[in-house]
Parts: structure tokens; C-alpha cells; sequence
């Protein structure tokens, strides 16, 4: 039987209506930017596969260090255990996260990392006796796949099945262009009657991923956080898909003047290699939790919660991010995405084009009904996959995340297929 299938029988693909999707393409082997499927046929992976690859597939010296790792140590429960890994990836993190960071916790993956950073933030309070349990989040956000992850992201297609189940969050609307001011206006009326019974304010940096890649300027974010601050309301960074270099910088967070009490980790922390979460926070959180009343412990934990081999990926993995070739090809890409937004804005059919760092989207005009659900959406997947490269639009937004290994003429194939599909229409 065929790889394909095998699948058919056996398995159940995730975000895959299985009844009408197309069948999937048989990955056998990944090399820097490159999926090579079992007959032979080469991929691009303009998105990182799933946003999680910054080096490239099957990165040598991340290979290497994870075998040396599995020939050293592959596991150790982590409560009551510690080990070298775990611990350098902490001071190597402390290192780059902001300043005001000082602990790290580790998890799993992008949800569980988010589910980590609520749970701190609701009980932060709660051991001082306070009763602060609400959470505010953007309209349009994305924070994961598990109930609380859910809970704080946006209703919408994906949540309706779960929704009587789903805690009740205050969403304010997203700070689009030139109506910043109704995200501020309703945060400081939230503020108004509510800050009392507040916990936390959940934001994606500059970025909603899922949500659209949806851009938004620092300013406006500062100016929330700033009123959060204000107010005794936590803030926690949702840098799951824009940490590790995304956005131009290390982290997002770095654009700000206010850092976030709580920041989440995932994605391209292994390199994109293995599933590991971190959520870190300031001493302050971390500081509510310590009493000799056991009833203030943190009792969060996963059977994998730092996972000795996926913190050697993702220490292999900071050593490429911070190495000059890397930073230069960040910087490289950052200007090629620039020069084909500013390219993009005189085409026909691409409306509201937008990039940051080595991000960069762009909605394909169409006269279709938007949603994720829509033919457009289908028809531009395979038109991309068709020529061998790998984009998976949003509905009718198109974005490119590229690996930092891709080169300028790989760019290039990639800007010249989007032309003639604009062209065309
Ligand atoms: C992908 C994503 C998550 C969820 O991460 P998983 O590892 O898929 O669970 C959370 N937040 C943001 C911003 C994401 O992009």
C-alpha cells in the first residue's frame, strides 16, 4: 500500500474537514527550506511548517545536539529533578527575554504555555486573597487549542461547538488603522467599573497570527499596556509565533516601553525541531506563590515538562538564531519583504499590504463572502502548491514566513509566483 493509503485508514489530520479535503502530500524527506514528497517533487516551505521551522528541515547541528543529548539523557521528571539542559536554557533565554523576566516555566507547546500564563496570572491573585479573575483579550486574537487557550481567543467558527464551555472573557476590538482609539477607549471604560475584578490582559504583540496576521503599531500597544499598568491589570505576551526573530526583533516585546508581567514561548523555540513550551514572569508573580501555605503552590505540570532533548534543540537552536549569519539573513529578509510590500501596494488584487521583520501579508481581492471557510482560500493553496511552494492562506490573506536559511533567488521564485497569480486575477 501507498503512504497515502496507509494514512487513509488510520488516520484523523488536524484543522482537515476528512470528508472533502484534497489528500495529503507525502513528506519524505526535509532539507534547509526544502519537503521532498515521495515522488520526488520539491517543496518550499514559505510558512515554516506551521511557524515553526526558523532554521530550516533537519538542521545538521541541531540534529547533532539532539543525539547527544539522547545518548546522554532522554528524560527525568522534573519535579524534584533538575538537569543541565533545562537550566542553561533558562539563563540562555533570561539572557534575551526583557529585562524584567526572571523565571521560567516550562511546558509542552503554544497552548499549554498560554493555559501556564493564565493560571499564574488568576492565581497571582487569588494568594493574596483578591478576587481578580476576568481576562481581556483583542478581538480577532488566536492563543491555542486547549480550553483556556480558547477560552481567550476569539469566538469564531473554529469555538462554536465548545462555546457554552468557554470562560467568559472581555474582548476589546483590535486596533485597526486610524481606529486605535476604539481599542483605548474601551480598555479605560473596562477599567472604569471593572478594574477590581480584572486579572490579566492576554495580547499577541504587534502580530494576531491566526487571527489573520493582522499588524498593528506599537504605539497603540504601549498605550494599552500602559493603562494596564495603571490599573493593577497583569499583561501577558502571547509571543508564541512572534518570538525567536519574527518580527525583526528577538522578541516583539522589545518594541514596547511597558513589558508584559507574563510571557509565552513556543513555535520556534526548538528551531521548530520538537514540541516545548516556556512561559516566563517577573519576580513579583513568581514571588505570590512562595508561602508555607502548600495551598498557594502552582500545581501545573506536564509528564514532558522540560524535556532534556527539546531543550538541547532549542539551545542548538539559539546558538544558530544568535550566530551573525542568522541575524544578517533576518536582516536580509526584512528588507526583501520591504521592497516586495512596497512593490506589492502598485499590483491589482492585493489589498491591505503589510510586513514586519520577515513577516509580510497581503488580502487577495476577491468578491467572495471572506471567511477561512471560502473556495478562494482553496483555490490559492493549490495554486501556490501546484508550482512547489508551500502557503497556507488565511481565507483570502496570503503571507509569507519564511525559514531564516532562504535565500534571496528562493525569495524571488516565491514574489514572482504571487505576481503572476495578481496579474492573472
Ligand atoms: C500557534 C499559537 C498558539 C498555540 O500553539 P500550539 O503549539 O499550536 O498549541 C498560541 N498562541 C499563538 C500566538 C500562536 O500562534
Amino acid at each position: 500500500m501507498s503512504l497515502l493509503e496507509r494514512d487513509a485508514v488510520v488516520i484523523w489530520h488536524p484543522y482537515t474537514q476528512m470528508k472533502t479535503a484534497g489528500l495529503p502530500v507525502p513528506i519524505v524527506k526535509g532539507q534547509g527550506l526544502y519537503l521532498t514528497d515521495e515522488n520526488g517533487k520539491q517543496y518550499m516551505d514559505a510558512i515554516s511548517s506551521w511557524w515553526v521551522n526558523i532554521h530550516g528541515h533537519a538542521h545538521p547541528y541541531i540534529a547533532q545536539k539532539v543525539a547527544e543529548q539522547l545518548n546522554t539523557l532522554e528524560h527525568v521528571i522534573f519535579s524534584g529533578f533538575t538537569h543541565e539542559p533545562a537550566i542553561e536554557l533558562a539563563e540562555r533565554l533570561l539572557k534575551c527575554l526583557p529585562p524584567n523576566q526572571s523565571k521560567i516555566f516550562y511546558s509542552d507547546n503554544g497552548s499549554t504555555a498560554v493555559e501556564v500564563a493564565l493560571k499564574m496570572a488568576i492565581q497571582f491573585w487569588y494568594n493574596q486573597g483578591k478576587k481578580k479573575q476576568k481576562i481581556i483579550a483583542l478581538e480577532h486574537s488566536y492563543h491555542g487549542d486547549t480550553f483556556g487557550a480558547m477560552s481567550v481567543s476569539a469566538r469564531s467558527a473554529f469555538t462554536n461547538p465548545f462555546y457554552p464551555f468557554l470562560f467568559e472573557v472581555i474582548h476589546i476590538p483590535f486596533p485597526h488603522k486610524n481606529k486605535e482609539f476604539k481599542a483605548v477607549d474601551a480598555l479605560k471604560e473596562i477599567m472604569k467599573n471593572g478594574k477590581d475584578e480584572i486579572a490579566a490582559f492576554i495580547f499577541e504583540p504587534l502580530v494576531l497570527g491566526a487571527g489573520g496576521m493582522l499588524m498593528y503599531e506599537e504605539d497603540t500597544l504601549n498605550e494599552l499596556l500602559g493603562i494596564c499598568n495603571e490599573n493593577e491589570v497583569l499583561t501577558i505576551a502571547d509571543e508564541v509565533m512572534t518570538g525567536f526573530g519574527r518580527t525583526g526583533k528577538m522578541f516583539a516585546s522589545e518594541y514596547l516601553a511597558h513589558q508584559p508581567d507574563i510571557l509565552c514561548l513556543s513555535k520556534g523555540l526548538t528551531g521548530g525541531t520538537m514540541a516545548l513550551g516556556v512561559t516566563s514572569c517577573t519576580q513579583k508573580i513568581y514571588g505570590a506563590f512562595l508561602s508555607d501555605d502548600k495551598g498557594k503552590t502552582f500545581f501545573h505540570g506536564h509528564s514532558f515538562t522540560a524535556n532534556p532533548v527539546a531543550c538541547a534543540a532549542s539551545l542548538a537552536s539559539l546558538d544558530l538564531l544568535l550566530d551573525e549569519i542568522c541575524q544578517k539573513n533576518i536582516h536580509m529578509i526584512t528588507n526583501a519583504q520591504q521592497g516586495f510590500a512596497d512593490e506589492l501596494q502598485k499590483l491589482p488584487n492585493a489589498e491591505n499590504v503589510r510586513n514586519k521583520g520577515s513577516l509580510l501579508a497581503f488580502d487577495f481581492k476577491t468578491h467572495e463572502q471572506t471567511s477561512y471557510f471560502n473556495s478562494v482560500r482553496d483555490q490559492l493553496y493549490q495554486y501556490f502548491l501546484d508550482r512547489g511552494i508551500i502557503i497556507r492562506p488565511l481565507g483570502n490573506t496570503i503571507y509569507l514566513m519564511p525559514p531564516y536559511c532562504i535565500q534571496p533567488s528562493e525569495l524571488n521564485r516565491i514574489y514572482d509566483a504571487i505576481k503572476e497569480l495578481l496579474v492573472m486575477g
